[in-house]
């Protein structure tokens, strides 16, 4: 399997560390080549069109190719939790997780295992998976890597998390977040074209872009905003969040990321957004910015 081999030279995401992760090298990501799950299961959080009252069937995959500072899945991410599956149960965990009745499987931070999550997709499909997929990633992907997913994918869930290249080096150490964010964007907006719904509200195709703001960076965020939205208008739906959690054992050196969004600090973004005249969108309301939020990855339905 060709598409495989290249995982031997791993530069499938724009941080291209060109190991051999066949060989049980990990890069940046932090895991090999083999695919690690960490929880298969209806998930109840999402955006309401994503969620809905059924739940979206969501796989929450081990590694990530971020590694920010103040990552809320932090467990996973670090590529220490999860359990090794073939692409083979792969495919029979997406089978699963329709028959449980998940409106939508949502592949969570899929990134680095791109090929595999490929060939599951195509056999699952062709033994009867038929509702939409949803790839919910970082936003720093490289366009080559998406055009392999090209009519696999139906609702694209990217994050966009720095404008600034600056905070993106601090907290990520990546320096060309903004440039490869927004190609992998525009690559995204391209396959899957404009929000459709089903009667019921559920989303059945389109982009919705999540932003997690940070205590203390509004411009940021309003940069951010601004750009989304005078690039693609009402194309897209912008999510705008606030749940930002500061995890005392991950940041600490970061002092100034130790509290939470201030509500006045997330009403003047979301007060931005209207005054632009961003009418797709998604607020949080209520106390989101909990740890008890934070999924249990327990190798749940894996
Ligand atoms: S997927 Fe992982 S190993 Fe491959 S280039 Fe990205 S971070 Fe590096």
């Amino acid at each position: 399997m060709l598409e495989f081999e290249e995982l031997s030279q791993c530069k499938l995401c724009p941080r291209e560390c060109g190991v051999d992760r066949l060989q049980g090298k990990k890069g940046y990501c932090k895991v090999d080549g083999q695919l690690i799950v960490a929880r298969a299961g209806l998930h109840y959080w999402e955006e309401p069109c994503i969620s809905a009252q059924s739940g979206s069937g969501t796989v929450f995959f081990s590694g990530c190719n971020m590694g920010c500072v103040f990552c809320q899945n932090q467990k996973i991410a670090s590529g220490k939790a999860g359990k090794y599956i073939t692409t083979q149960r792969l495919t029979e965990i997406f089978l699963e997780l329709q028959e449980k009745g998940a409106v939508n499987i949502n592949l969570v931070t899929p990134t680095h295992y791109i090929y595999q999550i490929k060939i599951a997709l195509k056999n699952a499909k062709a033994k009867g998976l038929h509702i939409p997929i949803v790839y919910n990633t970082s936003g720093y992907e490289k366009v080559e890597s998406l055009k392999l997913l090209e009519g696999l994918i139906d609702i694209y869930l990217p994050d966009f998390k720095y404008y600034s290249s600056l905070v993106g080096k601090k907290y990520a150490k990546v320096n060309d977040y903004f440039e490869k964010a927004s190609l992998a964007l525009e690559e995204m907006v391209k396959q899957v074209g404009s929000p459709v719904f089903s009667e019921a509200g559920i989303m059945q195709k389109g982009v919705i872009v999540r932003h997690l703001m940070l205590p203390g960076y509004l411009q940021d965020s309003k940069n951010i905003i601004s750009y989304l939205y005078e690039t693609y208008g009402n194309r897209i739906y912008i999510s705008i969040m606030n749940q930002y959690t500061p995890l005392q054992e991950q940041i600490k050196g970061f002092p100034e990321l130790n509290r939470k969004v201030s509500k006045i600090s997330y009403k003047k973004l979301i007060n931005y957004a209207s005054e632009l005249g961003v009418e797709n969108g998604f607020i949080q309301q209520g106390e989101t910015a909990l740890e008890s939020f934070i999924p249990n990855f327990n190798n749940e339905g894996v």
